[in-house]
């Protein structure tokens, strides 16, 4: 381990204010002892239990899915815009309390202070955007062939979402999927990771508080606590009518058929293994910068995290150079100190297939950079250095997604190579490329160019703003969310055609009389 002056605050603080958190959000939940019966609440910021909290049996399951049904029955009817007012009264009470969600955001998830933060201030983003979104929710009229006919579209809620997230967006993805159902009259049904509930009975303090306030039907949104196989008794309730999951492609892969199979809807956002192209125009300073945030940023644990590198031969040296010695600069250590840019992987498990991704790297010809855990003076958590790999190929380590900070180095000739490496891979969430050559930022975005679902020029690979819509293709499971027009996913689309005249045509001409 390398050596760090860092010290960590104590358990009993972070307890101290994890329960000061959840008290001013008004979460009045019974916290037990850790090793007491229930789920484990920990921190990755020291790898201690914090509490022990209750965990959702599959009676507590069918009542939450049972009530959510219950409550779609009226608040389908609801006029959208008052829907809208729920949510826009979640997001003042997120304003209200941004520091405390992000205090717990920092706890379960190990998130630096300022990005956790920023993923509250996401909640907030999507709440002003859904209560826009309350008065939008637009069908078209289209041109009958039949002379005095009408053919309109009309959008009609769903039914109960349920909602699968991870661990590495506790809050934010939870209010990408509730704050756009909510307005389209849809419930929703939530299933955290097993490894943040405490950010989630937050949220769910804040969202019944809100609905308390406006008047709402407090069921319209449920919280479930506990692993995967709570999450599996809603992937298989008929009641659910989309099911929108979040996580691993191992879990979509699990999650996909099983919804298909009786007939429900699914909206899946799982893994990526994004790539950036630096050619020979890029302008160095900017795309470093970019480089580092997106490679390096909440300790290499974000879907959209930069994992390949693109560089052109020309420049690659210099490029590698830098980044390498921005990595060696960034502050590790206590997320919640002001100054630190890296906190803590999640658990022992991701440092490890962290460790066995750089072997495996080395084994197939890569020359690592960094990489090495840091001694923070406690046993159970584990804070590393971000590493450069530059590897001779792409093999299949750098086809797979590691959740760590490893970043691999490959080179390019020309832009159709760099392009055919981007996409050589099985996921499709984001690309980037680094330009200031208009054609090859054109083509870039163009068909031919990157595969991905987010595809961007002069910025990093993460970081998305909420207004589009947010997602990826192949193994990244096709799903949007957030913004634009992914509001779509929980509707129901009618198609209406109205007869204005006193005649009867029917379509393509035929006559049956
Ligand atoms: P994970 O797949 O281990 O768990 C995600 C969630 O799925 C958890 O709530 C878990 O309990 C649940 N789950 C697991 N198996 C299940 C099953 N068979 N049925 C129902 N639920 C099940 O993922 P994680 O480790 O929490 O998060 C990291 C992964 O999530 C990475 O692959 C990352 O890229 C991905 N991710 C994707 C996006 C995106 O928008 N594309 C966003 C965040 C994270």
């Amino acid at each position: 381990m390398a050596a760090s002056p860092v010290i960590l605050p104590g358990v009993d603080e972070l307890r101290a204010r994890a329960q000061a958190a959840l008290r001013a959000v008004g979460a009045d939940v019974p916290l037990g002892a850790p090793g007491a019966h229930g789920l484990p609440a920990g921190t990755p910021i020291t790898g201690d239990v914090l509490f022990s909290v209750p965990e959702s049996s599959p009676a507590d399951t069918d009542a939450a899915i049972a009530a959510a049904a219950q409550a779609f029955t009226a608040w389908r009817t609801t006029p959208a815009p008052v829907r809208g007012a729920l949510v826009g009264r979640l997001g003042e009470l997120l304003v209200a309390h941004k520091r405390d969600l992000a205090t717990l955001v920092t706890l379960e998830a190990g998130k630096i202070t300022s990005e956790a933060l920023g993923e509250v201030q996401e909640m907030i983003d999507i709440c002003q955007f859904a209560v826009g979104l309350s008065r939008q929710l637009y069908g078209r009229t289209i041109a009958s062939e039949r002379p005095g006919h009408r053919l309109m579209e009309t959008w009609h809620p769903l039914g109960v979402v349920g909602v699968i997230t991870a661990f590495n967006f506790p809050v934010a993805v939870w209010s990408w999927n509730a704050a756009v159902a909510l307005v389209c009259g849809d419930p929703v049904v939530w299933k955290p990771s097993e490894l943040t509930p405490l950010t989630a009975l937050a949220c769910q303090a804040l969202i019944a508080r809100a609905a308390d306030d406006v008047g709402a039907p407090g069921d319209v949104s449920r919280v479930l606590l506990g692993g995967h196989e709570v999450g599996e008794r809603l992937v298989d309730d008929p009641r659910v009518a989309l099911l929108s999951a979040t996580g691993s492609v191992r879990m979509g892969r699990q999650v996909g058929p099983r919804v298909a199979q009786r007939f429900g809807k699914v909206l899946l956002e799982l893994g990526g293994n994004n790539a950036a192209i630096v050619t020979p125009s890029a302008d160095p300073d900017l795309a470093v910068r970019a480089i580092v945030f997106a490679a390096a940023g909440t300790a290499g644990q974000r879907c959209t995290t930069l994992r390949r590198l693109i560089v052109h031969t020309s420049v690659a040296d210099g490029v590698v150079e830098r980044v390498v010695s921005a990595f060696r600069q960034l502050p590790i250590g206590d997320p919640f100190a002001e100054g630190t840019l890296l906190g803590p992987l999640i658990h022992e498990t991701a440092y490890r297939e962290m460790v066995r991704a750089l072997d495996r790297a080395r084994a197939d010809g890569g020359e690592v950079i960094g990489g090495e855990r840091q001694d923070m003076g406690v046993d159970g958590a584990y804070y590393v250095a971000p590493a450069v790999v530059r590897m001779p190929a792409q093999t299949a380590i750098v086809h797979a997604e590691t959740f760590a900070p490893i970043l691999y180095v490959l080179t390019y000739e020309d832009l159709d190579e760099a392009i055919a490496l981007n996409n050589a891979v099985p996921q499709g969430l984001s690309s980037s490329i680094f330009t200031t050559d208009i054609r090859e930022a054109e083509r870039f975005m163009a068909a031919d160019g990157s595969d991905c679902g987010i595809v961007n020029v002069n910025i990093g690979t993460s970081g998305a703003e909420i207004g589009g819509a947010f997602g990826g293709e192949k193994h990244t499971g096709g799903g949007r969310e957030s913004g634009s027009d992914a509001w779509k996913a929980n509707m129901r689309r009618a198609t209406n055609t109205i007869n204005y005249s006193s005649e009867l045509p029917l379509a393509q001409g035929v006559r049956f009389a």
